[in-house]
């Protein structure tokens, strides 16, 4: 088995496979969009490792228990909701919920944007370092969204990456590069996953049995992550009807009963699914993509790209957890204006 089933990224599969054989190596930091298979590549190395053939089978029960997460020397850190003052237990059951969203071949959760890695995981992940690892010969600690960690936990991990046991190995996983400490950056070895080609996406949709229309309309959201190719499948208007029929029916009845009806939880995808979409249709526009979009096409070239570059403000005022309503407000009245941003 090993990397053969997933989906582009050799570059990053023979890297992995050179690495398989090394008694040790610097902590790994994937990189990459969302969507590009990060994850599925972090999980299949850790088969590859633990797996007793040495070569993730896929099959055996060390492989399926890589893949379900219950391997007991894989680890798995991923952000998890802000712990409320007066709770002294930690809430189990939540956190088995959200570990299982992430097992192999599960699709990426959308994670709010106030869950953070928890100081006290990386206290038990740094204090466990003192163990052998209890099967097999290697440990695997995998670290999702490690930007997500306050200072004090990656202060508290820094440790253990300057000095990483021979036996383990540590992957972390971003899509957000640059919000990760530098201290945490310069001690590991990046590894970047490109976006998958348009072509990859659509020959693996074809494959499993999507017409032709479908998968150009897909690919006019996918932006080189088979997540996104995949989610539009299931639910092609990833963007909410209100704020779509702002978008491209510029008539508003009552712009704050609206900012309080609307219950988004996630903004930051609703934001970048609105460029795409904007972008993905100027691309089109100028013969430079042959996609099919189930939206309107009623924009000047000049209204895309103000909306364009207005969203994309946007997008980095949303990191400063700007208040709702402000944002509401600004995201709107943008929709609904015509012409060039101010
Ligand atoms: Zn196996």
């Amino acid at each position: 088995m090993g990397f053969e089933n997933i989906l582009g990224n050799e570059k990053v599969f023979e890297q992995l496979n050179r690495f398989r054989t090394k008694s040790a190596f610097p902590p790994l930091l994937f990189w990459g969009r969302p969507g590009i298979g990060k994850r599925t590549t972090a999980l299949t190395f850790a088969q590859i490792l633990l797996c007793p053939k040495g070569d993730g089978c896929g099959l055996c029960r060390f492989c399926q228990e890589v893949s379900q997460l219950t391997h007991p020397d894989l680890r798995i850190i991923f952000p998890l909701p802000p712990r409320p003052n007066n709770e002294k237990e930690r809430d189990l059951e939540t956190i088995w919920r959200l570990r299982q969203k992430y097992a192999l071949g599960a699709t990426r959760p959308l994670i709010p944007k106030n869950y953070l890695i928890h100081l006290e995981d990386i206290h038990d992940l740094t204090s466990e370092m003192r163990f052998k690892p209890l099967s097999g010969k290697k440990r695997v600690v995998l670290i999702i969204d490690a930007e997500r960690m306050r200072q004090e936990a990656s202060n508290a991990l820094l440790k253990t990456l300057e000095e990483p046991q021979p036996d383990t190995v540590f992957i972390l996983l971003t899509s957000r590069f640059s919000f990760l400490p530098a201290t945490i950056r310069s001690r590991c070895l990046p590894i970047y996953f490109p976006p998958l080609t348009d072509e990859m996406i659509a020959e693996y949709l074809y494959k499993i049995g999507y017409d032709e229309m479908a998968v150009k309309r897909a690919l006019s959201f996918a932006y080189g992550s088979l997540r996104r190719a995949l989610d539009f499948m299931n639910n092609p208007f990833p963007i909410p009807e209100e704020v779509l029929s702002l978008a491209f029916s510029p008539s508003i009845p009552s712009l704050l009963t609206l900012i309080d009806e609307l219950r988004l939880t996630d903004w930051t995808e609703t934001v970048e699914n609105l460029i795409l979409l904007f972008h993905s249709q100027l691309l089109k526009r100028f013969g430079l993509k042959d996609y099919e979009t189930s939206y309107p096409e009623g924009f000047t070239t000049e209204e895309l790209i103000a909306r364009i570059d207005f969203l994309l403000h946007l997008q980095s005022d949303l990191e400063y957890n700007l208040n709702r309503r402000l944002f509401l407000f600004s995201f709107l009245t943008a929709l609904l204006r015509k012409g060039k941003r101010k």
